[in-house]
Formats: C-alpha cells, structure tokens, sequence
C-alpha cells in the first residue's frame, strides 16, 4: 500500500497533471484554444495552480459543452464524434475556398450533400467526392499553369514581332504623317482592348481566345501597313536610282562639256603660231592689271612691240620663215620678261607687253636688253641669215588713264620709233620721265 503523499506533492502533481493535459490537447479542438493559449500565457508569466482557477473552470465548462455537441453520434455507434465534425470542417474549408468558376457546380453540390445530414454509409462516399474535387483542382491549377507558361511565350513572341514591325515601321523615313498617326491609333486600341479584356475575363481560355483575336488583327494591320509601305519604299528607291543615274549621266556630260568648253576657251585665248596668249586673252588681262593699278596704285607699264621691214622677210624668204621669225620673237619676249609680266601677240607682227610694279623708265631699259638680244640672236632661215630687228613704243599709266590712253600713247611712241629709224624703244615723249625729253 503506498502512502498518500502530502499536500504539497499533490498540488505538483496536480500542476504537472495540468500541463501535461495543455500538451496533450493542443489542436485537439478549435473551442479548447483560446482557453489553452490563455493558460499556456499565465503558466509562463508563473501563475499558480490555485491563481489558475478561473482559467480551469472556463476550460471544464468548455469540454462540457463539446462532449455535449458530440453525443448524438456517441449514441448512435458508439464510436467517435469525427465523421460529423469532419464534414462540418470540410463545409467550412468549400465554403472558404475560392474555387475555379468551372468547380463551383461541383462545389455546391457537395456542400448539398455534406448538409443533407449524410449518414455513415454516405460519409466516406462525401469524402471521396472531396479529395476527387480537391485534385480535379490541382490538376487543373498544374495544367493551367502550364498554359500560362506556354501562352504568355507564345504572347512574347508574337509581341516580338510586333515590335520589330514597329521598329521597322519607325525606321522608315518615307512613313508618312497620317498613316503613322492612325497606325498608331489602331495600336493603342488594340492594346487597350486587349487590357481590357485581361481584366475582365475570369478564365485563360477566353482570355487567350480574345487576346489571340487582337493580336491576329494587330498583326494583319501592321502587315498591310508593311507591305504598303515596302511597296512605297521599292518605288521611292526605284525613283531614287532612276534619278542617281540621270545625275550620274549629267555629271559625265557636264564634266565632258567642261572639259570642251575650257579647251575652247583656251584655245579662243591663245595664239596658235606663236603659243603665247591673243589679242583676247590680253584685253582680259589689261582690264586685270587697270583694276589692280587703280586700287594699289603701284606704277604699270605698257608696251608695244612690231617687228621692223616683216613684210620684206615674207617677201624675200617666203612665208613660212615669216612664220618661223614671228615665233622666235614671240618666244625672246616670253623668256625675257620677268613672270609676272604679261606678253601676248595682239596681231600681224605686232606683240603688247604689260609690266607691273614698273615705271616706264625702268621698262624702257628692260625693252632696250631685250630689243638688243633680237638684234644680235643670229637668226637664220635654211642656213641664210636675216637681219631682224624690233621696235617698241612704251607708256606708263597715269592719272585718270582708261587702256585705250595709255594704249593709244604707247602705239605713238612706237609710231616715233619707227619713224626715228626703227630698232629702238621710245617712251612716248610727253611723259615727264620719259628719258627722250
Ligand atoms: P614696219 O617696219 O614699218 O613695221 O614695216 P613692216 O613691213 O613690218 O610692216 P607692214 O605693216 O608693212 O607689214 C606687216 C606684214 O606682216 C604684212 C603681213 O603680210 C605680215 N603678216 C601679218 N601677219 C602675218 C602672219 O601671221 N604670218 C606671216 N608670215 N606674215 C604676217
Ligand atoms: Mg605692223
Ligand atoms: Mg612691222
């Protein structure tokens, strides 16, 4: 016979009786849990047994009132009180459940039979519906997910392409205006469709039915809009080779006809006998150095030079060693002169000479060196020597001069070269430099 412990063993027993109890019913019933948190919260902040009391007393009444709940089921089989409390759990987890619009007939009709009071022979039959229900649904959230997968691929791709026909579309300088414009509207309407449907549909399938729609339309708009586009583009570009090889043509001409031109104008300004520039090139230049002595003002001299008794050499020699003289004085003065003097044949045995930055003076004594080098050059025509000698009239520019003064006076100072017995150059006498005064 073992001895009754005292009171204060009891009263530790008692309390390891009481959590041992809290332990053991933790989950056991939804009713029991606020009062088992209550107690498990006192136990820790260390409450008694005896402070426990009130907490005791509520959780005695509450499992009073389930055993309560349960008895029918008790009397019946003698059993437990799980297949009704069950079922009352499943009614609770379907009517929580947010099931797919496609399970909800399914759904209410087994909620129907779980508050029918289903006896036992139906419960295992309701339960079997529940758990077909239940993976009817996770089959159906699996393959659903896979669509979403395989939709939202298929959804990137054709937006690829359709953002490649855009960027193909904006890069198109010709794309006009307007056609851009509505383009663009009827972009924005189908993407506005296509969001409003994705907010509205409740189910893939028809989401992917209407987005499928927009998008096969989207893809038709933007097709078309290529192809006119492709096709405006392959016109422009035929227009624009056509036009290329117009400009290429007239570029060849226009270079060819350049090229003639300026062969014609330099033969337009050169004298063919004796190589040097003509009467033309020379009134060009002339009006040239006039304009230049008006604004610089640096001394300008002109010359005129004609061969003495030609017409004797044509005579008595022939015409060719005319020719021959008129070249060879035409190549003395060109090779004495300095470059920036100008010499052209103005006609018949006639040569103008222009000497800038000279004073007549100085020009007289150039002319004199190179008279003299004609004088004593030697020249012959078939082994003959011929006496050739020039004369030159010289004026200088002078205040309020025009060419034709200045011309004029030089063409007299030749004329009294001439007259004062030929090979010799003469500044036209007037002139206050001239070394004849
Ligand atoms: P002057 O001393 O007074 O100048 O006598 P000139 O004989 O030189 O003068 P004139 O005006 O009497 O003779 C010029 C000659 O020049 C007449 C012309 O036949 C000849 N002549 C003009 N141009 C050419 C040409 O290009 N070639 C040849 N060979 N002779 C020409
Ligand atoms: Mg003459
Ligand atoms: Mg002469």
């Amino acid at each position: 016979m073992s001895a009754i412990p005292p009171a204060a063993d009891q009263e530790k027993l008692l309390y390891k009786l009481v959590i041992q109890f809290l332990i053991f019913s933790q989950g056991s019933h939804k009713l029991l849990e606020p009062h088992l948190i209550q107690i498990g919260k006192r136990l820790k902040s260390g409450a008694s047994l005896h402070e426990l009391t009130p907490e005791l007393l509520a959780i005695s009444k509450t499992l009073l009132h389930i055993s309560k709940q349960t008895e029918p089921s008790k009397k019946e089989n003698g059993s437990t009180q799980q297949p009704a409390y069950l079922l009352q759990r499943l009614d609770e987890l379907l009517d929580s459940s947010d099931v797919p619009l496609r399970f909800q007939q399914q759904k209410a009709a087994l909620r129907q039979r779980i508050k029918a009071n289903a006896d036992d022979s139906t419960f295992n039959k309701v339960i079997d519906s529940a758990v077909a229900l239940l993976v009817d649904i996770k089959d159906y959230a699996v393959s659903e997910q896979k669509d979403i997968g395989g939709f939202l691929s298929q959804l990137t791709t054709q937006l690829g392409e359709i953002e490649q026909h855009v960027e193909l579309v904006g890069q198109s300088s010709q794309l006009s205006y307007d056609q851009r414009q509505h383009l663009d509207l009827e972009i924005n309407q189908q993407l506005d469709d296509i969001k409003g449907c994705a907010n509205e549909a409740e189910e893939l399938t028809a989401l992917k039915t209407i987005t499928s729609d927009h998008l096969d339309r989207l893809m038709m708009q933007l097709m078309e809009h290529k192809q006119l586009e492709s096709e405006r583009q392959l016109h422009a570009q035929q227009q624009l080779t056509l036009m290329a090889e117009k400009l290429q043509a007239l570029e060849t001409e226009t270079e060819a006809l350049r090229t003639k031109l300026k062969i014609e104008h330099d033969r337009a300004l050169c004298d063919t006998l004796t190589g040097l520039p003509n009467r033309l090139a020379y009134k060009d230049r002339v009006d040239m150095e006039a304009n230049r002595w008006r604004r610089y003002r640096a001394p300008l001299s002109l010359l005129i030079w004609d061969i003495d008794y030609f017409k004797p050499i044509n005579d008595n020699y022939g015409h060719k060693a005319g020719d021959k003289t008129l070249s060879l004085v035409g190549q003395l003065l060109l090779n004495n002169c300095r470059s920036t003097d100008f010499v052209a044949r103005y006609g018949g045995e006639e040569f103008v000479m222009l000497m800038p930055n000279t004073q007549a003076i100085q020009a007289y004594a150039m002319a004199e060196k190179v008279r003299d080098m004609i004088e004593h050059c030697g020249f012959n025509y078939n082994g003959e020597k011929i006496d050739l000698t020039i004369s030159c009239g010289i004026s200088e520019f002078t205040d309020g001069d025009q060419h034709d003064d200045v011309f004029i006076r030089a063409d007299q100072a030749l004329y009294q070269a001439k007259q004062a017995g030929r090979n010799r150059c003469m500044i036209y006498q007037n002139e206050l430099d001239s070394p004849n005064n």
